[in-house]
């Protein structure tokens, strides 16, 4: 299934755009600004987002893809993501001040939108794939995301420092092809990543060296303005062999095929 990279920066400013991917049709990863490009058909075609945490750049379009919805006959969606940003989401996003509480509009039994929460390693069927929750290390709960295709599977980190347990679930993956994930700092300031639960190259290389040179990596999370000079240190700095490749957005992935 193709993935549609809609944002996958930082930040904002000129084209870049926050983190969403697009999985299909009806599978939004993460709500940052990216999905905002898509036409309105396409966003009421969502029906799903995997949410990997309450941050903004990943979650700050949620409240207003509700209100398309809302406002055009949608369906509303069911957004999958751990118990502690569900509560957030409800306290902070969806709770009056901000927007309308869509979690419970126009009735708590068909809202739209229905907070699901899930468990690292549960595992869901949804459009036809298997989507597992991954454990993530980051300033706040999180979760990375796997979406196995039966033949192939990919997955997304989140935003995440080094998250051992990630990585070993995704060794036991035979046939993972693809891993989108993040880079934030440069390796100068590897300790603040650290501290933040972000990875700079120096923190991601030994992670990804327990999964065969065969398995691409995507980088996202690059600072806007900063992509060339990030991506000339990542390629090397990760090396081995294995296809290193910026996510941009605008671009289609294809798991397990030539790009
Ligand atoms: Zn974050
Ligand atoms: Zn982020």
């Amino acid at each position: 299934m193709d993935i549609t990279v809609l944002g996958a920066s930082s930040g904002i400013g000129g084209p870049a755009r926050t983190t969403s991917f697009r999985v299909g049709e009806a599978i939004l990863i993460d709500c940052g600004t990216g999905v905002g490009d898509l036409p309105l058909p396409d966003l009421l075609a969502i029906d799903t987002v995997l949410l990997t945490h309450s941050h903004l750049d990943h979650s700050g379009l949620l409240p207003l893809l509700a209100h398309a919805h809302a406002s055009n006959g949608g369906g509303g969606v069911t957004v999958y993501t751990g118990p502690e940003t569900v509560q957030a989401l409800k306290t902070h996003m969806f709770s009056g001040p901000l927007w309308p509480d869509y979690t419970r509009y126009p009735h708590p039994d068909r809202a739209f939108v229905r907070l699901c929460p899930v468990t690292p390693e549960e595992r869901l069927q949804i459009h036809g794939l298997t989507v597992a929750a991954l454990p993530a290390c980051h300033s706040v709960p999180a979760l990375g995301w796997l979406v196995d295709e039966g033949r192939v599977a990919w997955a997304f980190t989140g935003d995440s420092g080094p998250c051992p347990a990630f990585w070993k679930a995704l060794a036991r993956v035979p046939h993972l092809t693809d891993v989108l994930g993040e880079i934030s700092y440069d390796d100068s300031r590897a300790e603040t990543a650290a501290r933040f639960g972000h990875l700079s190259p120096a923190l991601l290389a030994p992670l990804l060296e327990g999964l065969p040179s065969s398995v691409r990596f995507w980088v996202s999370h690059l600072e806007p303005g900063d992509e060339a000079r990030m991506m000339a240190l990542i390629a090397p700095a990760l090396g081995g062999g294995r296809d290193i490749r910026q996510l941009v957005a605008g671009s289609v992935i294809r798991p397990g095929g030539r790009v």
